[in-house]
């Protein structure tokens, strides 16, 4: 019989919680990873970047495996079929992976345990992708927190230098199934095409230091575009943590915490992916103007900062933090459009996209989250430019004919009247 490791959101052989555990098991380890047809089939572009970026992680992750004798098995299939597959194929003894927190993914898991367990197969599932998880970091009475600073506090009293140790899994390599090549089936195959979009470096060490003072310029190169990293765990978190931990600096430490908060409040309150934290917000006006919303979403709005931060989105998959507050709420209160619209919109074009927090920094931007901003407080697109891009470098950037008035397209909605009219809005809905 063999253990297999199922590999999911966490595409690396070392320092990897559930297939260290795996290897460590009394069988030899094949490790699997599917295509998950449910997931796939949702995505909307052919050549989407992130499945690209999987198919090449993979590939990456067999010839590793066949340096130590062995091949990953890609199976392309929904995860109860493909888990019928490889029942029938091998003679499995246990099965182990890494939790994944979101509510298909929990659901998914649950349906393969209870698969596995009628053939009295034991599904062994690891913390991986956090340093604390679900109910590892809740108040004394051990409820869970909705805002983040006393969750941070308690975060770094609960931590010891234990929970920040990498896996030391390279140790335990022989243990890996021997096999001969298994062919991964071609993107082709799966109904996809080679995104051309280039994916960021792992590189964060050098950044740390002086992350406080670059982190809020966009035209900076201040902050790490790890987020794809992590996403898809080609990084490990504990390594992550422990090199940041080591700097007396913490604020890009408090930056992956505010990733554990959302993870958290995600696991506790699921219905957050869809709805308002505080359900008065669901009862909004919203106006929806369809011809805003793709205004918006191709950067044509006549304010520069929000086009110049569309058009970073549309044509990197990326978008720095500052523009990703301003230009959420100028779609959530200056145009009045349900965040739920941005909240998808980003989810369709982000490298980085993890729904936890994404729904967590559209709820904070749209003032319907756990931990938000009030709704009053409404960021006005042209004195955050003044602020944060002052010599106008990312604008020329991304927004090159802002140069000429002429060519600029004037603002679509006037700022002074939308922000009263927002808080009109809210207030009615709020004081219901
Ligand atoms: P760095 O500044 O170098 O931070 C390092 C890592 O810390 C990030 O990669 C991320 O994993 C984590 N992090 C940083 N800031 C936050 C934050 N505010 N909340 C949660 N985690 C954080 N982040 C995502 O990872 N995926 C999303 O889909 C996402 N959607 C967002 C939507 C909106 C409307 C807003 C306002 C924020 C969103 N964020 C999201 C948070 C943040 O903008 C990104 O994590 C950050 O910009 C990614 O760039 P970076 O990797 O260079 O981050």
């Amino acid at each position: 019989p063999v253990s297999i490791f199922w590999f999911r959101r966490d595409l690396r052989l070392d320092d990897n919680a559930g297939l260290y555990h795996a290897l460590k098991g009394p069988n030899k380890v094949l490790p699997v990873f599917i295509f998950d047809k449910e997931i796939l089939d949702q995505l909307e572009d052919k050549d989407d970047a992130r499945v690209t970026f999987i198919y090449e992680t993979i590939t990456a992750l067999d010839k590793q495996l066949q340096e130590n004798g062995s091949s990953l098995l890609v199976l392309y299939d929904t995860a109860e079929n493909a888990w019928a597959q490889l029942l029938r194929e091998y003679q499995i003894a246990n099965v182990y992976t890494n939790h994944d927190y979101e509510p298909y993914a929990k659901k998914r898991d649950d349906t393969i345990q209870a698969l596995l367990k009628k053939q009295e197969i034991l599904f062994h599932t690891f913390k991986d992708q956090v340093i604390f998880e679900k109910d590892e970091v809740v108040k004394d009475d051990g409820k869970p927190y909705t805002v983040y600073t006393p969750y941070n506090r308690k975060w770094y009293q609960k931590l010891t230098p234990f929970y920040l140790k990498a896996y030391p899994n390279s140790k335990y390599f022989d243990n890996f199934f021997k096999t001969e090549l298994l062919q991964i089936p071609a993107l082709k195959d799966l109904g996809f095409e080679k995104s051309t979009l280039n994916f960021p470096a792992i590189h964060y060490k050098e950044l740390i230091a002086t992350y406080p003072e670059k982190r809020d310029f966009p035209a900076v190169e201040g902050t790490s575009h790890i987020g794809l990293h992590l996403r898809f765990g080609t990084v490990s978190i504990r390594e992550l943590a422990r090199t940041a931990y080591e700097f007396k600096e913490k604020t890009w430490l408090n930056e992956l915490i505010w990733r554990e908060f959302y993870m958290m409040i995600l696991y506790h309150f699921p219905h957050t992916a869809t709805k308002s934290f505080k359900p008065a917000f669901d009862r909004i006006n919203w106006v929806n103007d369809e011809k805003h919303f793709e205004a918006w979403c191709k950067g044509e709005t006549g304010y520069p900062l929000v086009d110049a931060g569309m058009r970073e989105l549309n044509s990197t998959g990326y978008m720095h933090n500052r523009v990703r507050m301003v230009v959420a709420s100028f779609l959530s209160k200056d145009l009045l459009i349900d965040w739920r619209w941005g909240e998808r919109y980003f989810a369709r074009k982000l490298l980085d996209y993890e729904l936890a927090s994404n729904a967590g920094g559209w709820q904070w931007s749209a003032g319907s989250g756990t931990d938000a901003a009030p709704y009053f407080r409404i960021f006005s697109p042209d004195s955050q430019l003044k602020k944060f891009d002052p010599q106008l470098k990312y604008i020329k950037k991304w927004v090159p004919e802002y140069a000429d008035f002429s060519r600029y397209p004037k603002p679509i909605v006037d700022h002074a009247f939308a922000r009263e009219r927002c808080l009109k809005v809210f207030k009615e809905a709020l004081s219901v």
